[in-house]
């Protein structure tokens, strides 16, 4: 996919562009080091601007997550490392470079948080403590759960496209949730039943249940590095009169799920717990 693909319609944005370059669905340097060298990494057709933005917004929800993941999780090999690496003036090019990762060390250190300071805080279903640390010694860093939420719907924008070449435009809508899974069972049971499974492994998993006669409205389910989901319902956000009402139950459980967002975005942002691997 070398050659850019010129001009047409932004998959992000939907506006007629003169010029699109890829982007890919899942960012580049999502993928772990564990990732086949011969695995397609999904690209899409963006304008500059949105993949410029996507671009802003995943370099800096990698550096987040990479210090909450679990580096012995073969799904997130080497992201840990990488994101470390990233923040170490130590391994800048030149001078300035040096002081680029200075500056974001110290964007992410002001976002983090250590013992007492979490407690109460709410926890990313999947993020938490998984180290048996007392909370003296935990350290969490912040998620800004609007970059979360973009991510999804990008992810979701991108494999539509990918799936059958079409773009999600009015009045389809996309709304995405975070929530814990035992609260979400009938939605995984639906996701089981009827879902269908687009992996890029290892670790990076979309799972998508179709709504019959409708080739839009689907259940979205994303799994990132094996350890956090997120939740995605596109449609028009009328009734679905053709789901089934355990459909409907399950997609209105998911929604009730979007209390989650609110709730992060009345207390401030989600945090997710994390090694305290960044000193
Ligand atoms: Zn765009």
């Amino acid at each position: 996919m070398a050659k850019n693909p010129g001009k047409g319609r932004c998959v992000h944005c939907l506006k007629e562009v003169p010029e699109r370059n890829w982007d890919h669905v899942f960012p580049k340097s999502w993928y772990p080091d564990t990732t086949p060298q011969n695995l397609e990494k999904w690209q899409i057709p963006s304008c500059i601007r949105c993949n410029r933005k996507y671009g802003k917004i995943e370099e800096d929800l990698i550096g987040r997550f990479a210090v909450a993941l679990d580096s012995k999780n073969p799904a997130s090999a080497g992201l840990v490392e990488t994101a470390i690496r990233a923040i170490d003036p130590a391994a800048g090019r030149d001078d300035r470079d040096a002081a680029a990762r200075l500056a974001k060390q110290r964007k992410f250190l002001a976002d983090m948080y250590k013992g007492e300071e979490i407690a109460g805080a709410q926890v990313m279903p999947g993020l938490g403590e998984r180290w048996g640390r007392p909370l003296a010694q935990q350290l969490a860093i912040k998620i800004p759960g609007e970059k979360l939420m973009a991510m999804t719907r990008k992810i979701v924008r991108g494999h539509v496209y990918l799936d059958n070449k079409t773009f999600i435009v009015p009045p389809y809508k996309i709304e995405c949730y975070l929530a814990e899974d035992e609260k979400v069972k009938v939605v995984k049971e639906l996701l089981d039943k009827h879902g269908k499974e687009y992996k890029r492994e290892p670790g990076l998993v979309i799972r998508r249940a179709p709504v019959e006669g409708d080739p839009l409205t689907a259940l979205y389910e994303i799994t990132f590095w094996d350890q956090f989901r997120t939740y995605a319902i596109v449609s028009t956000g009328k009734a679905l009169p053709r789901l089934s009402p355990r459909q409907r139950r399950a997609l209105k459980r998911a929604q009730l799920n979007a209390w989650l967002q609110r709730r992060a975005r009345k207390q401030g942002r989600p945090k997710a717990r994390a090694r305290s691997q960044v000193k």
